[in-house]
Order: C-alpha cells, then structure tokens, then sequence
C-alpha cells in the first residue's frame, strides 16, 4: 500500500452553488505616497496617505488594480473567499489525481 501524503478523499463542499460568486484576484491593504512635494507623506518621518484597499488582478497579462471602499471589500470578500478556495480545492484535487494515476499507472 502506497503512502499518501495527501489527505484521505474529502468531498467537495456543498457551500458552492451557481447562485455564488468568485472574484480574481487579491485584496490587499496599503498606504501610499502622492506626488505632491511638501506632503505630510514626505516629512521625516513620512506620513503615509490611506490605508486604501486596492483589488488587484491580471487581465491578458495586465495588472489591473482597483480601489475598494471598506464598504465594498465588506460585501465581497465572501467573493474572494470563494475564489481562494476553489483554487486550493483544484489544488488538492490536482495533486490527488496525480497521486492516483502515479499509483495506477507507475
Ligand atoms: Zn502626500
């Protein structure tokens, strides 16, 4: 009998329906600079504008960034929720799969 190193068979969660959402994409929280010479930005030391919650994604092989108010990233982090995690499930289902072939095939 083979090892595993993946965990025994879990099936795929029922929490998905047609009816849910997925965003691309990454959220992330940042405090930036302007371009402004004499901005508190600039003082030492700087202080930084935001934060701002920019949605980043790649379209065609661009990098696509949005600004999200906190309302917004409130009401769809469920969305980037789904999204991460059906990447990881097609991850280990991707990575089980293999483990089966290599067990069937050699
Ligand atoms: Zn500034």
């Amino acid at each position: 009998m083979a090892t595993r190193r993946t965990a025994p068979h879990t099936p795929m969660p029922a929490a998905f329906t047609a009816a849910d959402y997925a965003l691309p994409g990454t959220l992330a929280r940042r405090y930036m600079r302007c371009g402004k010479d004499n901005c508190r930005c600039k003082a030492d030391p700087p202080v930084l504008h935001g934060p701002y919650l920019h949605w980043t994604r790649t379209v065609a092989g661009k990098t696509v960034t949005r600004t999200l108010t906190d309302e917004q990233a409130q009401r769809y982090q469920p969305w980037f929720d789904n999204a991460r995690r059906l990447r990881e499930l097609l991850t280990e289902l991707e990575t089980r799969s293999l483990h089966a072939f290599l067990d069937a095939e050699g």
